[in-house]
């Protein structure tokens, strides 16, 4: 068995891993990098160019994992493609919006690469997907496989409790199980429930680990940490000012409104005005419609019925009144440049009044980590085409990833001592701190890094 990590350094960039098994070519997720720009913010096809692939398998619907699936697409003409219905809906949605970000990229940047594709290509890649149930065994032909399919290569995929539609991916071939975990909770969070994933023999294991350098702290809950939210937002409003929560499209913002939805029912809080952005209203619809079929918390909740959220977008963000007691949930999650909450921070951080409340994942080095690692008073700069600002209002952290603990994992890890564990998706620090623990844990099991770009025989 042959894997190439496609990502091109070893981070949580535009996620993509080639796998050769049974002698059929598979690609394992399809992203695009959330900060960098053109050809560097695909993954490294340029690799698997003269090598027809079979399939490609989407774990979920975060840009990170299938951006540029149109691109493979148009590339590997042949190429059946699958992943959840679920994902398949939102992942439909999220691309289509990624082309008009691109468009507006291309203006602004003058990004002449921009669009990598556009909306018409954008319907006809999604027509070719094949959208799978959970928790069926499925043949690499797209038929549901049967029991004469033993020596095939089939694939199953497994609930994975990071946002709606995650999975993880279970692959059988020539008496060997493969699992890639894509991105996973095994706690519950506020709507999403804990993943339900294997739990008997796995040859190897290919296992994210986005918080690998996060110790989980013993008194931290997660109810403990809404009751905090709410004393901060109390807090915010009595400082007369209002809150940014710079939050993803897809996920945050359905678990930071089911809280609201808590706050309001508990009587913690009073009712207050809610902002959110056109592409967070359109996932939010998603999680709506689908919330008596998925496998979720409150299912009778319809987020956009019970706390009607006002939409803003790329104009009226701009004028929208800064108000006090006002909430404002916007994407994105980093606050890359450009964005709404990108836009809105550059309002507020000066004043002392408002707030800023950090709520998810936050690369270092991305505008949000920046401003969340920043010293009060200190200068700092969100958007290079605008002049630096000084830190003023307050700011705020509480840990609602949508990512297992680096405890968890190495929980799963040792629950199902694998021959060998791949890490992925994860920055240095993280890897760093994985690799040894699980060494330690796990003497019998291979620990493998790969590096970007090279080939391995697992
Ligand atoms: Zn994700």
């Amino acid at each position: 068995m042959k894997f190439i990590n496609l990502t091109r350094r070893t981070e949580i960039g535009a996620n993509s891993y080639y796998l050769e098994i049974a002698g059929h070519h598979l690609v394992l997720d399809c992203g695009m990098h959330p900060k960098n720009m053109g050809e560097d913010a695909l993954p490294n096809f340029k690799l698997i160019a003269a090598q027809p692939l079979d399939a490609v398998l989407i774990s979920h619907s975060h840009q990170d994992h299938i951006g540029t699936l149109p691109v493979l697409m148009r590339r590997q003409p042949k190429a059946r493609v699958f992943m959840s219905e679920v994902t398949a809906e939102i992942g439909s949605t999220l691309l289509h919006n990624s082309v008009n970000v691109m468009t507006r990229q291309r203006e602004e940047f003058g990004a002449t690469l921009y669009p990598l594709f556009t909306h018409r290509e954008t319907d006809r890649a999604a027509d070719r997907w094949h959208p799978c149930p959970m928790r069926q065994c499925i043949a690499i032909s797209g038929e549901r496989a049967t029991g004469r399919d033993v020596d095939a290569l089939t694939f199953e995929f497994f609930d994975a409790g990071h946002v709606l539609g995650s999975s993880g991916i279970l692959l059988r071939a020539e008496g060997r199980t493969i699992f890639y975990t894509g991105d996973v909770n095994f706690d519950d969070q506020t709507i999403a429930e804990a993943a339900i994933f294997p739990e008997d023999k796995i040859d190897i294991l290919i296992m994210e680990c986005t918080r690998g350098d996060h110790a989980q702290p013993a008194t931290w809950t997660r109810a403990g940490e809404e009751r905090r939210l709410a004393e901060a937002i109390e807090e915010a409003f009595r400082r007369g000012g209002c809150i940014l929560l710079p939050v993803f499209a897809l996920g945050k913002t359905q678990e930071i409104l089911a809280m609201f939805y808590k706050f309001h029912r508990e009587r913690s809080l009073p009712d207050f005005p809610i902002y959110i952005g056109g592409l967070s209203l359109k996932m939010t619809e998603i999680y709506d419609r689908r919330a008596n079929t998925s496998r979720r918390q409150l299912p009778r909740l319809q987020l956009l019925n019970n706390l009607r959220p006002f939409v803003l977008n790329a104009e009226t963000i701009h004028d929208s009144s800064v108000r006090a007691g006002r909430v404002h949930a916007l994407s994105s999650g980093m606050m890359t440049p450009k964005t709404l909450s990108n836009i809105f921070a550059r309002r507020i951080v000066e004043n002392p009044r408002h707030s800023i409340f950090f709520v998810g994942y936050a690369d270092p080095e991305s505008p949000a980590g920046i401003l969340r690692d920043s010293q009060p008073g200190g200068k700092i700069s969100l958007d290079p085409d605008e002049p630096g600002q000084r830190v003023r209002c307050n700011i705020e952290q509480f840990q609602f990833s949508a990512h297992a603990s680096r405890e968890s994992l190495i929980a799963y890890a040792k629950k199902l001592s694998p021959k060998k564990i791949v890490l992925v998706h994860g920055d240095p620090p993280a890897v760093e701190w994985m690799r040894p623990t699980l060494t330690a844990e796990l003497p019998d099991s291979e620990i493998i890094v790969p590096t970007p770009g090279v080939e391995i025989e697992l």
